[in-house]
């Protein structure tokens, strides 16, 4: 069901107005990871082929749509746009948690009594999801399907976020192990949304209402590195009853902040067939004798035809405009003239201040997305072994050199931390030394064996880090299950070659990103632009970690009812 209602296949529907008949605009976010697998495969960079992708769904709604009929706008977003609000929020949780742990030792300790941490592993009661302002009452073995579904309880006030070590929850595949496995490990998780859900919350709730549209009018499609995206997409935790309607026939009503995820390889797919269509129609066999310099592409006809169409015209049209700022590219498969991309567009450059950020100017500042690399690039780029060997969102890079200003104002200079990596790969730890004393020490914790490692240390009391950057896969989402695979059959050694270049690419367009924002940061806009106008005077104007920020920028987590577990059609992502 989950994946009939996240296909390729229901986003063209979407597309020709068969499906989710309401939708009058279409956003695409593509998560970082994913253009750089796309990249890799398509033999571009990612900013061609984000231009590229561009293209190709603006021209896929033309051809969805039927002849009488306008074409759903379709704006594209990168979501690294929304991630600075993402970190932000995590840093100052973690902050505020250690404060609080901070200040109950010292308390304990003036009074002469032992420090007694919080209860350190006992699960909360279970629950599940109504809507994101809404929860049902625990389900037992006499609840009914029908109570389950109209008994509510209203979510508590306060969220409480008072435990060390903080566990990074932006990756969904471990999120639902933990709620299914592991319970007593929600109580630390970071409340932060992922970039995906605070960028669907955006558009949806502020941008959309811009330029009169009803929040379920417009579809979020995120292209994610996984599977498990599509699973975040659906909790119910971030499916909002105040919102309205929304798509006829979804369960329990509402409209969720992001609609459906399609997966790198998916849209590579739908890249490959709209080529093999054109190719088909257009006979175009003239033209592919002429693009021979992939020869091991020969026979991936699709892709081929679809590189010609919308990834290799910037390379063309850079050398005849020599290297203009703006460009304007027509499209082949219509004859209208294709978006303006605006790679450095006066009005991103100037600030979204400058004009009122809507979905249609949003697409200027946010297609660029911004940097997940804390650290001056001119320390960076030295070489390319500087870069960090890791493959996922930077959080506790961010919320290390965060905490350390905050908690201790020590300034961490510039340039990777220095890990010490544990007893593999995908475990790592860093500290953090004030006058000879330890006074922080993070931990990387990619893959299940490594996240099974820390909750056994967890439930016997013996570890001793205050972060931990949990992902499911190992090497994290540059080798997520969604990414571009490679050919059947490929050797264990070819993978490893794969997501190594996959990661590279990932880096290098997060160090071109930096430079970028550094340009900005002289000019006194830090920050991104999504984040410099949300904590602007407009959404969430009491700023990181305000009330508005936490209502819009924060969820929650349920132990999943053993019934549920028990029966899996009863669970609801
Ligand atoms: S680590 Fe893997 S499962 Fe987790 S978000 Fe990244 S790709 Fe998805």
């Amino acid at each position: 069901m989950l994946i009939s209602q996240q296909s390729g296949e229901e986003f063209l529907r979407v597309l020709s107005g068969s499906s989710r008949a309401h939708t009058r605009a279409v956003v695409l976010a593509l998560s970082p990871q994913a253009l750089a697998s796309l990249a890799v495969r398509l033999g571009s960079t990612s900013e061609r082929v984000q231009q590229g992708l561009s293209l190709f769904f603006k021209a896929l709604a033309r051809q969805a749509t039927a002849p009488h009929r306008d074409p759903l706008p379709v704006y594209v977003y990168n979501t690294t746009a929304a991630a600075p609000i993402a970190l932000a929020e995590a840093t100052a949780e973690f902050i505020a948690r250690y404060r609080y742990t901070h200040q109950q030792q010292q308390q304990q300790q003036q009074q002469q009594q032992q420090f007694q941490p919080p209860p350190i592993w006992q699960a909360p009661a279970p629950s599940r999801a109504l809507s994101s302002t809404r929860d049902a009452p625990p389900i037992t073995s006499t609840t009914t399907a029908e109570q389950a579904l109209t008994g509510y309880l209203p979510l508590p006030p306060s969220l409480s976020r008072t435990r060390l070590p903080m566990l990074a929850s932006e990756c969904p595949g471990w999120v639902c192990y933990a709620e299914k496995t592991t319970p007593q490990a929600l109580p630390y998780l970071s409340t932060a949304k992922s970039p995906q859900q605070v960028l669907g919350t955006l558009v949806k709730a502020v941008l959309a209402p811009r330029e009169g549209l009803k929040e379920g009018e417009v579809c979020l499609v995120g292209v994610m590195p996984c599977y498990d995206k599509k699973l975040e997409a659906s909790r119910r935790d971030f499916v909002h009853e105040e919102w309205g309607e929304g798509e006829e026939g979804r369960e329990g009503g509402g409209v969720p902040e992001v609609d459906l995820v399609l997966t790198a390889g998916e849209v590579l797919e739908m890249l490959r067939g709209y080529g093999e269509q054109e190719q088909e129609q257009q006979q175009q066999q003239q033209q592919l004798n002429g693009m021979s310099e992939h020869d091991d592409e020969k026979e991936d006809v699709g892709l081929v035809v679809v590189q010609r169409l919308f990834f290799s015209r910037f390379e063309e049209e850079e050398e005849e405009e020599g290297g203009e700022e703006a460009m304007e590219v027509e499209d082949s498969s219509s004859s209208s003239k294709g978006l303006v991309i605006a790679r450095a567009a006066a009005a991103a450059a100037a600030g979204p201040s400058a004009r009122p950020l809507t979905l249609q100017s949003a697409e200027e500042s946010l297609f660029k997305g911004g940097s997940l690399l804390p650290y001056s690039s001119s320390s960076s780029s030295s070489s390319s072994n500087s870069m960090p060997e890791i493959g996922s969102g930077g959080y506790l890079e961010h919320i290390f050199r965060g905490a350390a200003k905050a908690l201790f104002g020590v300034e961490v200079g510039p340039g990777p931390l220095q890990y010490q990596q544990g007893r593999n790969a995908d475990y790592k730890e860093v500290v953090l030394e004030v006058g000879g004393e330890e006074v922080l020490r993070f931990a990387l914790a990619y893959g299940f064996r490594n996240i099974q490692g820390v909750m056994g240390k967890m439930r016997r009391g013996k570890c001793f880090v205050q972060f931990v950057e949990i992902m499911a896969c190992p090497s994290g989402c540059v080798n997520g299950g969604g990414m571009v695979k490679g050919p059947t059959g490929e050797p264990s050694a070819g993978g490893k070659e794969r997501v190594r270049k996959v990661r590279g690419r990932f880096w290098e367009d997060q160090l071109r990103r930096r430079k970028e924002e550094e340009e900005e940061e002289e000019e006194g806009r830090e920050g991104g632009a999504l984040a410099r106008w949300a904590y602007g005077e407009e959404v969430a104007r009491e700023g990181v970690g305000g009330e508005t920020a936490l209502r819009l920028f924060h969820t929650r987590y349920h132990a999943v009812p053993r019934l549920e577990q028990a029966n899996p059609s009863v669970t609801k992502w």
